[in-house]
């Protein structure tokens, strides 16, 4: 249950989880506040994860504090759709609606997850494993110990860079 584990202590949402497999630094930058350059407005944050949230439809179904884009029945088993622009950031995808299948497990519902990526016309699959669950629990205790660092991780140049809201306060020197 969340909140019987330590590693529990500072509330993880979705989000959180999805930066982690992306860029650790950017993760004690969002939790800890840090607004990213407000002067670019190519590089918003909220713009940027709209983007990469691409919702097609509007019937959003919240649950607790997880908002799941789709549900529908498959032979008997329910069925959590997340919608996504594009599948270049496949295991950050994975793991965050793996958190909210984990989520909905922690409230009795047993759903599989399914990844939709319209544009490019494909469909991966997610399952609640007792394997997945553990690397889970391993990526929200990596996070709180991130999070507890007194100053951020040192940041690291990858792909992601380019497109960052904390493009700027990263790489200013350059
Ligand atoms: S600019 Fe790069 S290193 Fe800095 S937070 Fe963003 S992704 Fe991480």
């Amino acid at each position: 249950m969340v909140g019987e584990n330590m590693d529990y202590e500072i509330p993880i949402t979705g989000t959180d989880i999805w930066y982690y497999y992306i860029c650790h630094r950017e993760v004690w930058l969002m939790k800890h506040q840090i607004a990213p350059d407000q002067e670019d407005e190519s590089l918003d944050l909220g713009r940027f994860i709209s983007e990469m949230y691409y919702k097609r439809s509007t019937k959003e179904l919240s649950i607790g504090n997880i908002v799941i884009d789709r549900i529908r029945q498959e032979d008997g088993q329910l069925v959590v759709g997340e919608v996504k622009k594009s599948s270049r950031y496949m295991k950050s995808a994975k793991m965050q609606l793996l958190y909210y299948l984990d989520h909905l497990r922690q409230m009795g519902i047993q759903a599989k997850g399914e990844l939709l990526f319209p544009e490019e016309r494909k469909k991966e699959t997610v399952e609640w494993t007792e394997e997945a669950k553990q690397e889970l629990e391993r990526a929200i205790g990596h996070i709180q110990r991130i999070v507890r660092m007194s100053v951020p991780p040192k940041p690291k140049k990858i792909q992601f860079c380019a497109k960052c809201a904390y493009r700027e306060y990263c790489w200013a020197e350059e």
